[in-house]
């Protein structure tokens, strides 16, 4: 599928993950432990240091310049070696919002601090009672002189309490005719008086997500992205960012080929139904890789990704929940934390399985739940509205 040269590329990319992200780092990943802020710090440092932590980027913002298959190798490179992600907030979702709607100011001052990973940002859409219907957001920010003040909560904030930056939907203007076009977006400093972040610990007992609370709190009115009011347009491009990261192709193939490995160690591969299971992820993933590539070669050609982006977010989530369920089953009593086969290199990985299988619940609701995504396509194909 690839050109020698290409290959020779990620042969680069591969060698460049084994010398520059430290083996502890990479063994957490394999074995689904979570890095630490700083750990995850470090690797964004060494990768800005080579000029590849944005490589999605137009060259003249700090990006590398490639093209979309290099960015896909090179993301799938990572992935398989197991190099930690560095968070789709800032580089990913925020990052190209302001390139393409921010002033000239927020580019400037922001775009190399997301790209040197100096500030680390969280997305505040989300709020109680607004999550599908995002648009009935209640979050409200007030002009008062040069600043805008805040008042309301945010809900399920992935790492605000390690974020410094949030950029935040707040509804500016209640009167609009429509909910959607009374909404901003904002970029807000955390530590500013008034901000209150609390934890949310998830079914697999981690804290990685939390609710946000502001109280008149105070965000200098040059922190508003592009115009007032006109948010909601600017949280598509976001969304349709997040998507698409969230197929994780590379992640999903090294799921399967731990899944191959465990089920021949539990002597599951003379079962012809467990080999159909397999077999059936297997062809799902060949499936959405080339759907992926596919859309690659339009955005080579210039054509911006449209509802293939939901129908990538559906099937890799979907795809991502399914390995780790087969992992669960194959594994076995062996996934219990503690149990015979501490040697097995596997092992401290088998021990934290049903994390993963906990972990993996809330792809296919986050970035827009899959019912939603499903409504989208239907709505774009012609079959009734979405909500
Ligand atoms: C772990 C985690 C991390 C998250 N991180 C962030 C974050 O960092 N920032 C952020 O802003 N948000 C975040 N979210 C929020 C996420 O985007 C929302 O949870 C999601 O959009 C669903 O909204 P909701 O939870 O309010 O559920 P609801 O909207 O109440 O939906 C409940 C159920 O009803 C279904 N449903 C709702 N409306 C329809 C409809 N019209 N047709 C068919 N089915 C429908 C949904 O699919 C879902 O199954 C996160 C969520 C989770 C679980």
């Amino acid at each position: 599928m690839y050109t020698a040269r290409e290959q020779a590329f990620a042969e680069e990319v591969r060698a460049f993950v084994r010398s520059e992200c430290s083996e502890d780092v990479r063994r957490k990943v394999f074995e689904a432990v979570a890095v630490t802020a700083q750990e995850r710090l470090a690797w964004h440092k060494a990768l800005h240091a080579r000029g590849w932590a944005a490589p999605h980027w137009p060259a003249e913002h700090g990006g590398t310049g490639w093209s979309p298959v290099e960015t896909y190798i090179f993301s799938e490179t990572l992935a398989e070696e197991g190099a930690p992600d560095l968070g789709s907030f800032g580089l990913k979702m925020l990052g190209p919002t302001l390139m393409q709607y921010g002033t000239p100011e927020q580019k400037a001052y922001y775009l190399p601090r997301i790209l040197s990973g100096e500030d680390i940002w969280c997305q505040g859409f989300s709020e109680p009672g607004a999550g599908s219907d995002l648009a009935s957001l209640k979050t409200r920010a007030v002009l008062d002189g040069d600043h805008w003040v805040v008042n309301g909560q945010k809900m399920w904030t992935t790492m605000a309490h390690e974020s410094n930056m949030m950029f935040a939907l707040v509804r500016t203007d209640p009167d609009a005719p429509k909910p959607q076009m009374g909404i901003s977006m904002l970029l807000i400093d955390l530590k500013t008086p008034g901000v209150d972040i609390r934890p949310i610990i998830l079914l697999n007992g981690e804290r990685t997500t939390n609710e946000v609370f502001f109280d008149n709190v105070r965000v200098p009115a040059e922190n508003l992205v592009g115009e007032p009011h006109k948010g909601w347009t600017y949280s598509r491009v976001v969304l349709g960012n997040e998507r698409l990261s969230i197929a994780r192709i590379g992640l999903n193939r090294r799921q399967l080929a731990r899944l191959k490995r465990i089920a021949a160690q539990q002597g599951l591969t003379t079962s012809p139904l467990f080999r159909a299971r397999i077999a059936e992820a297997s062809i799902e993933l060949d499936a959405l890789e080339a759907m992926a590539t596919a859309m690659l070669d339009r955005a080579r050609a210039g054509v911006a990704p449209g509802i293939e982006a939901n129908m990538l977010k559906i099937k890799g989530s979907e795809l991502q929940q399914r390995l780790t369920r087969l992992l669960v089953e194959a594994a076995g009593r062996s996934a219990a934390p503690f149990g015979p086969g501490a040697a097995d290199p596997d092992r401290p990985w088998l021990a934290r399985l049903f994390k993963s299988h906990f972990d993996t619940r809330v792809v296919s609701i986050y970035g827009g739940s899959n019912e939603i995504q499903r409504n989208i396509i239907a709505k774009s194909l012609g079959f009734g509205a979405s909500r």
